[in-house]
């Protein structure tokens, strides 16, 4: 790991200051000056040698400002330096958004939940091998331009839907996906002290010619929270991840679902995927072929269809467009019939 300065902002104001002159609008890996929030995304790339920022603006001192939870009048208000586990323990997130609560407690491990933070949670970075790991020289995504060792590679963890000819990474978190499922805001503080709002959905790019640009922030933007609307599906809200082992391990495939119903039929429904996409995955398309019919297997199996009729097999990872739609009927069915919370 290389040497770092490190400054700990006494507010937004102030890490804006430190942080907004160089904080790479998209390139997180080349960029000179990085926020620090729970530091185990960060942490863990520089001392892989991927990430080498020479400045770090420490942010957690502003729980303050930025790290509340709150039931807001139509939604639920969550601060970006609330920690994953205070999330996941929150009664109204439990009861009125179970699936942002199931996709933080089947993430990374209990120790990893009590450090990072929502904030930092949804700016993770892909786990594909040949991002991380410096001895390949082919990676897009890490360095523009040098190709994509994962094409022909070891690709069975990596995306099927969003992909481009420059790269096949994917996004691996989980509260990302109930997040646009369910519509969700990202709030932001621009560097001239602008508040900004986002649709969730745009957030994240899909990679195109240009993979080492993962996001529409901008230079120097501090994320202060997430607004989630409150709706009719929210309390009937599932997320089912897949993964090679029980516990502490990314998601194969993953799908948040949010179901109104008016006895069998759906009067509306939200869907989310992840492990198999790019970015955050809404699926607008099937949503709009579920409304109105009856949901069961057979719906929810043209839903799943629907959902990955663009999906492009790559080399091992091929098995994931059958997986996706699999994930995505049985959390289709599963959230039909669960037993809203009181
Ligand atoms: C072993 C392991 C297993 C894991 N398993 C899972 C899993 O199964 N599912 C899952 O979803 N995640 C998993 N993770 C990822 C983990 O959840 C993230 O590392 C964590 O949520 C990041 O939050 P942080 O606060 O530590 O971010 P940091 O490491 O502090 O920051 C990450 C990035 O976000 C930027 N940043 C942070 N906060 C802000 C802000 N407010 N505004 C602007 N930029 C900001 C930083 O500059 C940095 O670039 C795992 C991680 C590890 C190490």
């Amino acid at each position: 790991m290389r040497a770092f300065a490190l400054d700990r902002a006494g507010s937004s104001v102030e890490a804006l200051g430190l942080g907004g002159a160089s904080v790479s609008a998209d390139a997180h890996v080349r960029s000179p000056v990085q926020y620090l929030a729970g530091g185990t995304t960060l942490f863990d790339l520089m001392k892989l040698q991927v990430m080498h920022p020479e400045r770090l603006v420490d942010i957690s001192g502003l729980r303050a400002e930025h790290g509340r939870i709150a039931d807001l009048e139509d939604g639920l208000w969550l601060g970006a330096l609330v920690r994953m586990s205070e999330a996941e323990s929150n009664p109204s997130v439990a009861r009125d958004y179970p699936a942002i609560r199931d996709a933080l407690w089947q993430a990374a491990s209990p120790q990893l939940r009590n450090m990072a933070t929502l904030g930092g949670n949804v700016l993770q970075r892909t786990r594909c091998n040949y991002f991380r790991d410096i001895s390949y020289h082919a990676c897009n995504k890490r360095d523009p331009g040098t190709g994509c060792a994962a094409m022909e590679g070891c690709n069975r963890r990596l995306a099927v839907l969003g992909t481009s000819t420059a790269c096949i990474a994917n996004y691996p978190g989980d509260f990302a996906i109930a997040l646009v499922a369910l519509g969700a805001e990202v709030n932001l503080l621009s560097v001239d002290g602008r508040e900004r709002v986002l649709p969730f959905e745009d957030l994240h790019r899909l990679p195109g010619e240009t993979p080492h640009i993962e996001t529409n922030l901008a230079r120097g933007d501090l994320i202060t929270g997430f607004t989630v609307p409150a709706g009719a599906w929210t309390r009937r809200s599932r997320y089912v991840k897949v993964r090679d082992r029980a516990s502490y391990d990314f998601a194969l495939a993953s799908a948040a679902v949010a179901l109104d119903l008016d006895g069998d039929t759906v009067r509306a429904v939200r869907i989310g995927l992840g492990g198999i996409a790019a970015k955050p995955w809404r699926a607008h398309q099937a949503e709009a072929m579920l409304v109105g019919r009856r949901l069961d297997e057979a719906s929810a199996r043209d839903a799943a269809e629907i959902a990955l009729a663009g999906a492009v097999p790559h080399g091992e990872a091929a098995f994931k467009i059958e997986l996706g739609r699999r994930t995505l009927v049985r959390a289709l069915l599963e959230t039909r019939t669960m037993e809203l919370p009181a």
